[in-house]
């Protein structure tokens, strides 16, 4: 036994719900405690980061006209110092050390102030936040409310009595792109902030939607008088303490940020909102592997809370948990102020290729027609296509080979503007070859496009076009994604051509022709999900037209016009695709009939990697088909992408109705199999990511 010497903080760092939180996710993903409370707890508040106490200087009282005039013909730095401090209007002060280095003036001249009352010193608390550092990203901040339409006034009511109820539920949000569910979160956040309550709201990238985060912030801080605290992967050991302390001690009460902003310590929690919750962004692929959204709705149930799950595609598993009664369902059907859906256009790329279409074959006729009718009207055009670099990949003509990344099971990836080829699993580079590695031909054919061909051929077909490019080359530092959004609003772009980045959330309203170079690399993915995310990237990207008064349009260039999926897409009949894909879902056992527990055991030597793999499946058969009837177990099987990173993977699935039943079984076996400790083996629970 020993006295308590002192006090670290005056309040635990964990709740007891955060707690219970912990345990459920740990036997849930089958992940370790330490991990998990490492993201409860942020690392700052871990190595006992104390908040930071500064200088602050302010003004005390006015100056009078003739001590002005003396100011400045005797201390000029006094004077240059005091006129800085009173022109502006902010009341907190300034931090000493660093205005005195801004302004190139010593403390000297901060003492001759003060002993003049005209400043006053204090210490106070050194406020590290994030992304204040004035670029405003494109953000058209909202200052007032828009009286709610009568879809939107449903929705809210419909919230806010489950609000009122003060016990768990979930809400899901289905409303179309422009809808105007930010709207409705925001009449929701402002119920919830009232007499002390606190809120959570998750974006998929706080990065990739400045806009809503600078709406939120601005809106709540101006209407509620609440400070809103964002939380980012970005964020300094001192922004994240800084966050975290404010949350803690309630200085602040909303948290708006990425997945891990779930576990802010946010005191009276009585709302926690996901939008766009169907992002696989919200799944971490990394161990402690858990699903924001999953951890939300939990998050929400232990709080007696109610969660909002918002989206214009929301996933499968949620419209299957709506359906059964376990969600709320509240639907929005209609764009704000009647603005229509935009119109969207197949073009079937086989007839291109074959007719009078384009040599490079990235644009269609019909595309181009429509960005120069643009260009003419001074309308703005989005380009998406999922892939950076130039051209996918390098194949020779002679012998059939394609460069391949020594490391990795995957193609490299032609960087024109880099001159080098690239590897977009593990990032290797190498230098472009002249001829064929295997048998010198110099006959090396470049196939499939990246937003680098679509940027330079865009830029020699529309010469006059201002084009600007966004993908993660060309955004290594991360102010630059806000400059550029910046500048489109403004105006000072013609053409945005990007990977996915620009999909999510943006609202610019003189955007009224959306083109999707090629539809196809979603569908191809060897995953179950591949319809699913095909459509909710056409509808999604289609959404980011006719968001003003003008209305949009959209061109998907495809090779398979007439999937399901873009089909569906094209007629935004969201209700029908899901009723379609729910139905084939059901009749193979996926998701969201049976969770999926996905196995992947790797290692350098591929031979003990899939000796090992057909080992454990024959240990666990037997076994767990006699105490999980119905269960199902496929593979051992290659991974789709074999090798990543020089680490072999195989794979094993299983189905199940009873994830954490099987989950503590196969902790269980897994402890009990003699594993090379040469491999790798982990347990995905709930696997977005199946490559
Ligand atoms: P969503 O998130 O559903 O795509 P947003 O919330 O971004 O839609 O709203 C789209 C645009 O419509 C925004 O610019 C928003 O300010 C505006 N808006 C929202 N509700 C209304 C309304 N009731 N009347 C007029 N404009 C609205
Ligand atoms: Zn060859
Ligand atoms: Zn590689």
């Amino acid at each position: 036994m020993k006295f308590v010497q002192s006090i670290e903080q005056p309040f635990p760092v964990l709740s007891p719900e955060l707690l219970d939180l912990a345990h459920w996710m740990e036997q849930y993903y089958a992940a370790g405690l330490p991990e998990i409370l490492e993201l409860m707890i942020p690392a700052a508040v871990r190595k006992g980061m104390r908040v930071q106490e500064r200088t602050f200087i302010a003004l005390s009282r006015r100056a009078t006209p003739e001590e002005m005039a003396e100011l400045r013909r005797r201390a000029p730095q006094q004077a240059k110092l005091y006129r800085f401090i009173a022109d502006q209007s902010s009341r907190d002060g300034f931090v000493k050390a660093e205005l005195c280095k801004r302004l190139k003036v010593s403390t000297a001249a901060v003492s001759g102030l003060v002993k003049k009352e005209l400043l006053r010193e204090f210490q106070g608390r050194l406020e590290r936040e994030a992304y204040n550092d004035g670029i405003a990203g494109g953000e058209h901040v909202q200052a007032v409310a828009h009286a709610l339409n009568a879809e939107q006034q449903a929705a809210a009511d419909s919230l806010i009595k489950s609000l009122s109820d003060g016990c768990y539920r979930t809400h899901l949000l289905q409303g179309v792109t422009g809808s105007g569910k930010t709207e409705v979160y925001l009449q929701v956040l402002r119920a919830a902030l009232q007499n002390e309550g606190g809120a959570i709201f998750l974006v998929p990238e706080v990065a990739l939607t400045p806009q809503t985060v600078a709406r939120l912030r601005a809106r709540l801080e101006q209407e509620s008088g609440v400070k809103v605290v964002v939380w980012h992967s970005h964020l300094s050991d001192g922004e994240r303490y800084d966050a975290w302390y404010a949350l803690a001690t309630g200085a602040a009460r909303v948290v708006v940020g990425a997945r891990s902003a779930i576990f802010a310590p946010v005191r009276n929690l009585r709302l926690i909102v996901v939008d766009e919750e169907h992002e696989p962004a919200f799944k971490q692929e990394e161990s402690p592997r858990y699903h924001g959204r999953d951890v939300a709705v939990y998050r929400s149930f232990l709080q007696r809370c109610l969660c909002v799950l918002g989206s214009a595609t929301p996933s499968l598993e949620s419209v299957h948990n709506a359906s059964i009664g376990k969600y709320r369902l509240n639907v929005m059907r209609q764009r704000v102020v009647d603005r229509q859906l935009p119109i969207m256009h197949v073009v079937d790329m086989k007839r291109e290729v074959r007719g009078k279409g384009q040599k490079s074959g990235v644009f269609s006729r019909f595309l181009l027609d429509r960005l120069q009718e643009r260009l003419e009207r001074k309308e703005q055009s989005i380009l998406f296509i999922n892939r950076r670099g130039y051209d996918a990949s390098l194949n020779c003509q002679q012998c059939g080979h394609v460069e391949m990344c020594e490391h990795c099971a995957v193609s490299m990836t032609h960087h024109k503007a880099e001159g080098l080829l690239r590897c977009h699993m593990c990032g290797a580079e190498r230098a472009v070859p002249r001829h064929c590695p295997q048998c010198q031909s110099p006959d090396i054919h470049y196939k499939g496009s990246g937003t680098q061909k679509v940027e330079d051929i865009a830029t020699k077909l529309l010469p006059k076009a201002r084009i600007v490019r966004i993908d993660a080359d060309t955004m290594q530092k991360r102010h630059l994604f806000r400059t550029v959004l910046d500048e489109f609003r403004k105006g000072k772009i013609d053409i945005l051509v990007g990977t996915q980045m620009i999909a999510k959330g943006l609202d610019f309203p003189n955007v009224t022709l959306v083109g999707l170079i090629d539809a196809d690399i979603s569908l191809h993915l060897p995953d179950f999900r591949a319809s699913e995310r095909t459509f909710q990237l056409l509808v999604q990207v289609a959404g980011r037209a006719g968001r003003g008064d003008q209305p949009g349009e959209v061109v998907v260039q495809t090779f398979l016009p007439y999937a399901p999926p873009v089909q569906f897409a094209r007629r935004q009949d969201f209700d029908d695709f899901a009723l379609e894909e729910l139905e084939l879902r059901k009749q193979f056992g996926y998701p969201p009939y049976r969770h999926i527990i996905h196995h992947i055991i790797r290692g350098t030597n591929e031979d003990k990697v899939v000796w090992y793999s057909e080992q454990w499946v024959k240990f666990i058969e037997p076994r767990l088909q006699a105490s999980f009837p119905g269960i199902e177990i496929r593979g051992p099987a290659p991974c789709p992408i074999p090798k990543i990173k020089n680490l072999y993977r195989f794979q094993v699935w299983y189905f199940t109705d009873n994830v954490s039943r099987l989950v503590a079984e196969l902790q269980q076996l897994r402890s009990q199999f003699q594993w090379d400790p040469n491999l790798a083996n982990v347990l995905d629970v709930d696997a977005v990511n199946l490559i």
